[in-house]
């Protein structure tokens, strides 16, 4: 296996998991508690938490309506002297407007990092994500576009050294954890649908904390190393990442053909999205979750948070309107690069009846 090509001027350093590449830019970043971070308020939880942990103040942003990305006038307004760093997410698989948040950060001397963990084949500019500011995390979690079982990346502008985590063994059991659930996942015995297993038990949730937990903390032994053998894994689906997204894409566009209507995200306003999460807006979107699962369609709603107003970042509330509408109406429907023509008409028609 070669190595992985880093870009002149880059570091890059295999990490335990997405969390852990934030974690451990953090730790080099020259940010000091107490400095302020601006985030967006549409997030994965967990990444506000270890904001928090680390000592800084988040500052959370409201998100455009269209992308549920980071928006730049609400960035614009939010950002003042105490703020060091903007952390941007490509949420959905939707690139950020990168160049207008970039020019801020610019102006005001502010770091930028960019959460791609929903970012392998998001193109912004024409090219790849997670280049244009201080870093980038990615993620290869099992819910992810570029699944490894597990590990992350951190991508970084100055060299940032392994920071410490679980045991090899730790790493091991975990793989042979999320080998058991991406198998449930796969498509074949149940179609695109999610296993009943998965749906039904507990264990679903038990490996993806979307579900907001108040008593969540980062544990960066919880996990261990980035095993060689996920590079192999990583390697192979980069080489058929293009295959990938056109296939999402396609379906993607089938499906908004399927359904004309408002409702709809604008996944490719700042550059071109990758397919990863599918987003739909309903007003009505917990109850089009129970009647597509009745046709064993698995589909979510509240799958990211408006962090703004969770009870464990009371400090930091703020009033996020867009943000708390999308995680109310926003709902997620598959977009798997294999779905059959016969599942996609049939996801389109639950869709159209609920
Ligand atoms: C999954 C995810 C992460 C973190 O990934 P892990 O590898 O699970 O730590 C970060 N941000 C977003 C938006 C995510 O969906």
């Amino acid at each position: 296996m070669d190595p992985p090509r880093v870009p002149p001027g880059w570091w890059m350093l295999p990490t335990p998991t997405g969390r852990h590449a934030l974690w451990a830019f953090l730790e080099h970043s020259g940010l000091q508690a107490g400095d302020r971070v601006l985030v967006a308020a549409y997030n994965f939880f967990p990444i506000v938490q270890i904001l928090v942990q680390k000592g800084l103040v988040p500052v959370f942003v409201d998100v455009e309506r269209d992308t549920l990305c980071m928006d730049p006038e609400r960035l614009a307004e939010r950002a003042d002297e105490r703020c060091r760093m903007v952390l941007v997410t490509h949420m959905f698989g939707h690139p950020a407007d990168l160049d207008r948040l970039g020019a801020v950060c610019r102006e005001r001397g502010m770091l930028l990092f960019e959460d791609c963990a929903h970012g392998p084949g998001i193109l912004h500019g024409g090219r790849q994500v997670g280049g244009a500011g201080d870093g980038a995390l990615f993620s290869f979690g099992i819910y992810k576009i570029v699944n490894a079982l597990g590990g992350g990346m951190l991508v970084s502008r100055r060299e940032v050294p392994a920071a410490p985590c679980g045991s090899v063994a730790r790493a091991w059991v975990d793989a042979a954890v999320r080998l058991l659930v991406t198998l449930l996942m796969t498509p074949g015995a149940y179609g695109w649908t999610l296993h009943p297993l998965l749906r039904h038990n507990r264990l679903g949730r038990v490996l993806d904390p979307s579900d907001n937990d108040p008593g969540y903390r980062f544990d960066p032994a919880a996990r261990g190393p980035f095993l060689p053998w996920m590079q192999t894994l990583v390697a192979r689906q980069l080489a058929r990442l293009e295959e990938n997204v056109a296939r999402r894409r396609s379906l993607v566009a089938a499906l908004r053909e399927a359904l004309p209507g408002p409702g709809w995200l604008e996944p490719d306003r700042h550059g071109r999205s990758n397919g990863a999460y599918l987003g739909i807006r309903r007003p009505d979107a917990r109850a089009v979750v129970r009647v597509l699962e009745r046709r064993g369609i698995a589909s979510r709603v509240g799958e990211f948070l408006d962090c703004s107003r969770l009870p464990q970042f009371g400090d930091f509330a703020a009033d996020c309107p867009v943000a708390r509408e999308a995680e109310e109406t926003v709902l997620r429907i598959p977009s798997y690069p294999c779905m059959a023509e016969a599942d996609r008409a049939r996801l389109a028609a639950a869709l159209e009846e609920a």
